[in-house]
């Protein structure tokens, strides 16, 4: 039989201000390196009152990364050095690899409500792609599959290849899967994930048990991270769940990071920040 996943840990979620004084909950960053590898931060930004996100993130560099922007409620306004602007509504992802490095700023923006809720992943990048070109996918809601399974399961397929079907973001170094998983009360995911690949789990409502007889259950905020395996078994309890599952190939390099911008030595990171100072730092302008 498969061996099935179990949690290696699970993480609360902390309280932390970014950008202009976003108020935001940070799921894992740079103190959980390199247990994540080949991820490396995950923010949930979900607040009804704008005075929590309304300065948003002005103008910042990246460089080493991809940023994986998926928003729930309400939208990110975005505009970056090579020309591009746009916006993250509702249902869509953007999945911006940084490269060389792109200049950007993202202002979130609440719904008729207020109501401003999404997660922003950062990716690693391997010192051989740390300098490529910057790249952009942005995915509409429409563009998302969604996949019924037996049971009543449904799944928004983002990135990877799940029962013959591929994702719209497609070829990138970590071979990442991305999905949305929604769960009927009592409802069960049995899902293969390579051996080798690191996997984590992300509620977003509801409760649930991420590994068969776990002690504890887990819900919204809280970090599941799984030891490797062939699978995961995840069950809801008696309310629907809905929850993120991403998995990646590690990246197994050393990892020099200060802010926004990361690299594999200190003298690539010196390099950035002082390119950033005197205005060298974008390699790859576009239109
Ligand atoms: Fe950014």
């Amino acid at each position: 039989m498969d061996e099935i996943r179990k949690i290696k840990h699970m993480l609360k979620a902390v309280p932390v201000l970014e950008g202009a004084g976003v108020h935001l909950k940070r799921v894992f960053g740079s103190r959980e390196v390199p247990d994540l590898d080949p991820f490396l931060l995950l923010d949930d930004f979900h607040s009804r009152d704008p005075e929590k996100y309304i300065k948003g993130f002005p103008w910042h560099p990246h460089r080493g990364i991809e940023t994986i922007t998926y928003v729930l409620h309400g939208r990110v306004e975005h505009g970056d050095s090579m020309g591009n602007t746009g916006v993250i509504a509702s249902g869509d992802v953007q999945w911006m690899t940084a490269g060389s490095g792109i200049v950007h700023q993202e202002m979130p923006k609440g719904d008729e409500d207020g109501l401003l809720w999404g997660v922003q992943l950062w990716a690693n990048l391997p010192a051989s792609h740390k300098m490529m070109p910057p790249r952009y996918r942005e995915i509409k809601k429409e563009d998302i599959r969604d996949l019924v399974l037996e049971n009543g399961v449904r799944v928004k397929l983002i990135a990877g290849r799940m029962n013959g079907v591929e994702g719209p973001v497609k070829d990138i170094v970590i071979d990442p899967q991305f999905l949305d998983v929604s769960l009927p009360a009592r409802g069960v995911f049995d899902h293969g994930i390579p051996r080798g690949h690191k996997a984590f789990a992300y509620a977003i409502e509801g409760e649930g048990d991420f590994e068969p007889l776990a002690r504890k259950t887990a819900g919204p905020e809280t970090l599941v991270l799984f030891e490797d395996g062939e699978r995961v078994n995840i069950a809801a309890k008696d309310k629907p769940l809905r929850f993120l599952l991403i998995s990646g190939k590690p990246l197994n390099e050393p990892i020099s990071w200060q802010g926004p911008i990361v690299m594999n030595t200190d003298e690539e990171l010196e390099t950035a920040f002082r390119e950033y100072r005197n205005g060298t730092f974008l390699k790859h302008r576009g239109k």
